[in-house]
This record gives C-alpha cells, structure tokens and sequence, in this order.
C-alpha cells in the first residue's frame, strides 16, 4: 500500500473535527490533531497521530504543531480548518466579548491555520484547504448576527484563496453544514437563544450526524487533484 499524506485538522477534539479524524485514520493517514482540550485528543486513541495542544488564536503554535508533524510523516496535503466556536445571542444584550471570541478563532484562526500550511502546498503544487463556514455563511438567521459575519468571512476569503491557487493546483474547498449534532451549542449562553434553536431543530426533525460530514469530507479529498468539490453544502433534509 502507497503512504498516505498527512491530514491536519483543528478543532478535532469533538464534533465535526473529531468525526473526520476518526474517518481519515480509517482510510490510513497519519494525522495532525489540534484543539485546546489534548485530554479529548489522546482519549481518541488513533495511531500514527500527532496531538498538539493548541489554541487556533496562537499562529505561532500552529506553525510549530504543523513543522513538528512533518518532520515525521512529510508534509500536509489536507488542512481542515475547522476550529469553531457559536455564541449565539440576542446581538443587543450579548456580551461584545462573545463577538471578540468568535471572531478572533472563526476568522483569525481560520487565516492562520491556512498561513501554517499554503506556501508549502504551493511550492509541491498540491494539496487542499478545508475551510469550515457553515449555512449561516450562506444565509443569516436571528440571533446569529456575529456568527453569521465570522461565517461570510470564511466564505468570502474560501473564494479569493480558490483564485489565487488554482494556478498552482491547489484545492479550496468550503463547507457549509446545517444542523449537526455536535457540543457547538454547549457555546450558548442566552437561554431564549438556546430555546429558539431548540425548538427550529425540533421542528425539522433534529440534526443530522457528524459521521455523514465526514465522510463527504473524505469523499472530496479522494477525488483526483485535478477534481474539486468547490463547496460542500449538507443540512438535514427538512432544513431551509
Ligand atoms: P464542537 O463544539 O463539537 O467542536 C468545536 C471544536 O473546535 C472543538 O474540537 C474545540 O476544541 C475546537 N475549538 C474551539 N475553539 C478553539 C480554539 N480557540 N483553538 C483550537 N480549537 C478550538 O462543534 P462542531 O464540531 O459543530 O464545530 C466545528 C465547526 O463546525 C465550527 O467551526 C462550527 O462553527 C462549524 N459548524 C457547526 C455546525 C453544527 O451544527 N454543529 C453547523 C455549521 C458549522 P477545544 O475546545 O478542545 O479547543
């Protein structure tokens, strides 16, 4: 069997980030693992992982997470920048702290996760960027005001990072869930928010799995290096 390529993710002590992880290791790649809890890392369990303690607002840890992985399984092929957090809320009373939090890791930690990896990939002209926005990058909803902005950003810098690389084949591609069962709404504060997000989740039926994600995910990566998936869009069937 060919070696496989490493995989970084962040964000992949839970979730959507820890779905793809467990996905990828099933298929054989090494993998680069970084969240702030290492505890859930190591409790994964996955061989031939690399797990770093890091918080996506510090760029300078990403670097070194990423050289220190490389240096024992070659370089990254696929970043998923997946790091995310959602504190939802009434935008009038919400604590601004809430938006500085979601701003600095949605956004910055979306750049600097990119930044760890880009002008490698460019230099082998392969390779491919995750990038996590979400449905809320695509359409706004009440008392997602500064969530949906960090998620239009993604979307937004997802299209101008695509032109810049295809020259240089490398892929971008953006993801845009629905409603996943995840621990994202363990972020909200707000007990109207959490209600009403409750009850819209209850009236489609409830979220849909981390596990289908990733697999999407592994489906895009493995198609040719010539072939992308521009924008990967999956909500529940009933979600509009
Ligand atoms: P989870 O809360 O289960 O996972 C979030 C992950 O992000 C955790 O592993 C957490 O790890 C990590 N994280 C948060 N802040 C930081 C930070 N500062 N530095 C490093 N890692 C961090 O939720 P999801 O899996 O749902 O969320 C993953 C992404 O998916 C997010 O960007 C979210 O916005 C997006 N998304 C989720 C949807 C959903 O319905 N679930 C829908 C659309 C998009 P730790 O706390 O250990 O650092």
């Amino acid at each position: 069997m060919s070696k496989k390529s490493l995989i970084a993710i962040t964000g992949a002590s839970s979730g959507i980030g820890e779905a793809t992880a467990r996905a990828f290791s099933a298929a054989g790649h090494p993998l680069l693992l970084m969240a702030r809890r290492l505890d859930r890392l190591e409790a994964l369990g996955l061989p031939n992982a690399v797990l770093k303690q890091v918080d996506v607002r510090d760029r300078a840890a990403i670097a070194i997470a990423v050289g220190e992985a490389e240096a024992l399984h070659g370089p990254v092929d696929m970043m998923f920048a997946n790091a995310g957090i959602a504190r939802l809320g009434d935008i009038a009373t919400q604590p601004p702290e809430d938006w500085d939090e979601m701003i600095d890791i949605n956004t910055k930690g979306v750049m600097n996760s990119v930044h760890a990896v880009m002008s490698g990939m460019m230099e082998r002209r392969h390779g491919t960027l995750m990038m996590m926005s979400s449905i809320a990058g695509r359409k706004v909803y009440p008392d997602h005001t500064v969530y949906c902005g960090t998620k239009y950003f993604v979307h937004a810098v997802s299209e101008s990072f695509r032109e810049y690389l295809a020259p240089y084949d490398v892929r971008v591609i953006v993801l845009s869930p629905g409603i996943i069962d995840t621990e994202v709404l363990d972020g909200v504060r707000d007990p109207q928010t959490l209600a009403n997000y409750k009850a819209n989740k209850e009236a489609i039926g409830g979220g849909i799995s981390a596990d289908i994600v990733a697999q999407l995910i592994l489906d895009a990566y493995q198609l040719p290096q010539r072939a992308i998936v521009q924008e990967i869009v999956i909500t529940p069937t009933r979600q509009r």
